[in-house]
């Protein structure tokens, strides 16, 4: 067996692997509670010859070769569930109420560990150091893991750093990739509009936060639409819009929430710039006050262009070159992967897992599941990728 090509050895791993991402499945644990899970991965890496070190408080960090003089090269899996309930009958669902796999992480860590596994077992043959990094708290909910195990030195002597995800809004067997932005940067808004509430039959004695809060709503749609001209490049979305009690109360106060996604700094100032004179020109010509909070979410992901090529490269040997494309980027979606490509030279990349033509449930849908299938891909590709690369780096 050689290392140059594992095919039969991801081929021979591939039932394990997928019976450990079920067993992932079944246990998902929020961010920074992946304690089941991070003994899980140091076990597998411990049994390997890796001496995995804490990191980020639930993640881990191991080294193929700690004492290598040559470049390092990092592969990212993220570890963490979502806050949702489950909606599936698989053998394997989640045993856990409100918790679920519905973002494929298990997938991934599966995915990582399989890597672990073929690395070891040519570790004499391979020069240069390849790092793993298993990471906690990729969602929003206490987010940021990536954010940690940066401050916590996790890509000290990192060279490069490559990631993916799973995407079933793109087809099966399609990898997607592209130099620059990937996914956006992310803000999170919260309005509060204070008026003067009353009865509901005398609106001329109220200042209606009702009201007002329709018109911002209404009002912040053209942030988009009137402020960045045809090239736009941003979302604005309000997601919760909270008030009142009753059908004969104009209540005091009335409290909106959203998102701002944006990929270059001068659109996101542009986007902010907008937002707050809508709101101060809302808040004059209802006579209430308008509170705005913005809270800053992940940067955004973007990706180096020669690791990109790396990509590219290895995804055309893996999957065929008409398979590997930059359609549909980048996604307005966030990612704190950002964060080790704001660090070390990055690449981050799709694999799609819509089958055929059905309507194959997305990341964070209640009926969503990883696909299996991913998992020989996935392997093949980070593999390919840390030979490609110290292959030219030695
Ligand atoms: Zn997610
Ligand atoms: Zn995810």
């Amino acid at each position: 067996m050689s290392w140059t090509d594992p095919r039969a050895e991801i081929e021979a791993l591939t039932d394990r692997l997928r019976e450990i991402r079920h067993d992932l499945h079944r246990h998902p644990e929020l961010g920074f509670e992946e304690v089941r899970t991070q003994a899980l991965v140091r076990a597998w890496l411990e049994e390997r010859g890796y001496q995995p070190r804490n990191c980020a408080e639930t993640g881990l960090v191991a080294d193929l070769h700690p004492h290598s003089e040559g470049p390092t090269i990092a592969l990212r899996a993220d570890l963490d569930c979502l806050p949702m309930q489950e909606n599936t009958d698989l053998p394997y669902r989640s045993v856990h109420q409100g918790r679920a796999h519905k973002c494929g992480h298990d997938g991934h860590t599966a995915i990582l560990l399989g890597v672990a596994d073929i690395l070891a077992r040519h570790r004499e043959s391979v020069r240069g150091n390849i790092r793993l990094l298993f990471q906690p708290a990729e969602e929003g909910v206490r987010g940021g893991g990536a954010k940690v195990m940066v401050e916590e030195g996790a890509l000290a002597g990192v060279r490069e750093i490559y990631g993916l995800h799973n995407w079933p809004a793109f087809p099966k067997g399609e990898l997607r990739v592209q130099v620059g932005p990937m996914l956006a940067q992310v803000h999170m808004l919260s309005i509060t509009i204070r008026g003067k509430g009353g009865h509901g039959s005398q609106p001329q004695l109220c200042r209606d936060p009702i009201v007002a809060g329709a018109h911002l709503v209404s009002a912040l749609q053209t942030v988009v639409s009137r402020g960045l001209g045809y090239a736009g490049g941003a979302v604005v979305s309000i997601t919760q819009f909270t008030a009142g009690t009753t059908h004969n109360v104009i209540p005091d106060v009335a409290r909106l929430k959203g998102t701002i996604r944006t990929f270059e700094p001068s659109t996101t100032e542009r986007v902010l710039e907008r937002v707050r004179e809508v709101i101060g020109g809302t808040a004059a010509t209802f006579a209430v006050d308008i509170d705005l909070q913005i809270e800053i979410g992940y940067p955004v992901t973007m990706n180096d262009a020669s690791c990109v090529e790396t990509v590219v490269r290895v995804g055309a040997a893996v999957l065929g070159r008409e398979r590997v494309s930059n359609a549909g980027l980048p996604l307005a979606g966030g990612e704190d992967f950002a964060y080790f490509a704001q660090a070390v030279p990055a690449a981050y990349f799709f694999l799609g897992a819509r089958r055929g033509d059905e309507d194959t449930p997305v990341c964070h849908h209640p009926d969503f599941d990883f696909d299996d299938d991913l998992i020989p891909t996935g392997v093949a590709m980070f593999l390919g990728i840390v030979r490609d690369r110290l292959a030219a780096l030695t």
